[in-house]
């Protein structure tokens, strides 16, 4: 994903704040005790009491080590070990000893960044929020355009930026303009807003509506459709059509098998581990999914990538998760529409492809929910469990690692995705297992 180098300054920038987002950092010190590398900007090094210095490492060797092309930094805080997080968080009252000692301006910039990162579009810089921070994951604290100030002085320094251009892929070879985008991206929110159908129906109908635009489309040639040209495949979606999508959506669960599902979990199990280890030959996945295959048959356990210890896959499908759950529900909106907001999966991805990942997503975040409640010997899913997985796939997959570990395949794997993806049996799988 491009990092922008022709950034608009801060006094010219027009910010376009997520809806009905709230956040205030109330030093919970949560955001301290993730598995993350926390980078130090050279502002930082400098200004920091030698006792401090102790824990900064030189990112030289450890970038070679880990091979973490992401590193913006020269160096960073050495972590102890996963459990205690940041060296440098007072264990007493949970608050940074930066902070503590010589001040909030003196903290590591990406400590002072979060929650927020940059995504430059033509419109304006559209202010992205972590679903790491407990603040924002709640809804909890003032508004997000009440940070104002705060926002354009973080957005003047921030070296993570990230550009969406003014070309939106539809499909390979026909690109559309980003207004005309934003024409396809309201209609979507549309049809996520009607709240007298059920979640994952609306994401199915979501998926059906954007397969028509783009089967709809002329690609004989390179061509980059107009705000017009679409406006006018828009008109043909009247609400009895947007009925006909959701009436296909309710149908399509019954496509699902059991041994489907299972297949999809091992799938996506197989793709997860390979982004986590950054290793992305065909033949190293294609071994891992064979492996996976063999141990869901044996009905043995499975390795969840990122937790540690194995899960009985049988004893995960039996565990309950129910989309209708009020508070299950309304995280699970209002998750899917920030990560439309934010443009960095349909937007950046290309419009069907960039969908069907975040529907993968979804997925994910399901079945790492059912992880949780079955360790917490519990039969259903609750919202806390459901909440704890928005948390580890925005940590691991989504935001902070490097936004495109989920997709660090080689081109041959991703075409298999994008056959898996045409078919349109395959997002009621996703959603739905
Ligand atoms: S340096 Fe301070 S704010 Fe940053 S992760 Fe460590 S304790 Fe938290």
């Amino acid at each position: 994903m491009a990092e922008s180098q022709s950034s608009q300054s801060s006094a010219e920038a027009k910010f376009i704040y997520p809806p009905e987002t709230f956040y205030s950092c109330i030093g919970c010190g949560s955001c301290c005790r993730q598995r993350w590398v926390v980078e130090v900007d050279s502002e930082c090094y400098d200004a920091l009491p030698d006792d401090f210095k102790t824990h900064i490492v030189s990112a030289h060797d450890a970038k070679a080590r880990a091979k973490d092309e992401s590193l913006v930094e020269e160096r960073f805080i050495k972590r102890h070990s996963d459990a205690e997080g940041c060296p440098l968080l007072d264990p007493d009252d949970g608050l940074c000893l930066i902070h503590k000692r010589i001040g909030y301006e003196s903290k590591p910039f990406v400590c002072r960044e979060f929650p927020f990162r940059f995504i430059e579009t033509p419109s304006g810089v559209i202010v992205d929020v972590s679903f790491v921070c407990n603040e924002v994951l709640n809804q909890r604290g003032a508004e997000i355009s009440t940070h104002r100030d705060e926002i354009a002085r973080l957005y003047a320094k921030s070296k993570r930026k990230i550009e969406v251009g003014s070309k939106i892929i539809l499909k390979s070879k026909t690109s559309i303009s980003y207004e005309a985008y934003t024409l396809i991206e309201e209609r979507l929110l549309e049809i996520f807003s009607d709240r007298n159908q059920p979640f994952e129906d609306r994401l199915v109908a979501g998926n059906i509506f954007l397969y028509s635009i783009v089967k709809n489309v002329y690609d004989a040639e390179k061509i980059l459709l107009k705000k017009d040209a679409i406006l006018k495949k828009l008109n043909k979606f009247q609400p009895r059509h947007f009925m006909r999508l959701y009436a296909i959506a309710k149908k399509s669960q019954k496509m699902i098998s059991k041994h489907k599902q299972q297949l999809f979990v091992v799938t996506f199990i197989t793709f997860a581990s390979s982004a986590s280890e950054k290793r992305g030959k065909l033949s190293v996945l294609l071994r891992t999914w064979a492996n996976n295959v063999k141990q869901s048959l044996n009905i043995g356990s499975i390795r969840v990538p990122v937790l540690p210890g194995s899960v009985p896959l049988r004893a995960l499908v039996d565990v309950e998760f129910n989309e209708q759950d009020q508070m299950i529900g309304e995280l699970a909106e209002r998750y899917i529409k920030h990560c439309i907001f934010r443009k960095t999966f349909v937007a950046q991805y290309g419009l069907f492809r960039g969908y069907n990942i975040l529907l993968l997503l979804y997925g994910v975040i399901k079945w790492l929910s059912r992880v949780f409640a079955l360790r917490a010997g519990r039969k259903t899913v609750s919202r806390d469990d459901f909440a704890k997985a928005v948390q580890l796939v925005e940590r691991q997959y989504v935001r902070h690692s490097d936004y495109l570990s989920f997709l660090r395949l080689n081109s041959r794997a991703m075409g298999f995705v994008d056959k898996l993806f045409d078919d349109l049996g395959f997002a009621p799988i996703i959603v739905k297992s």
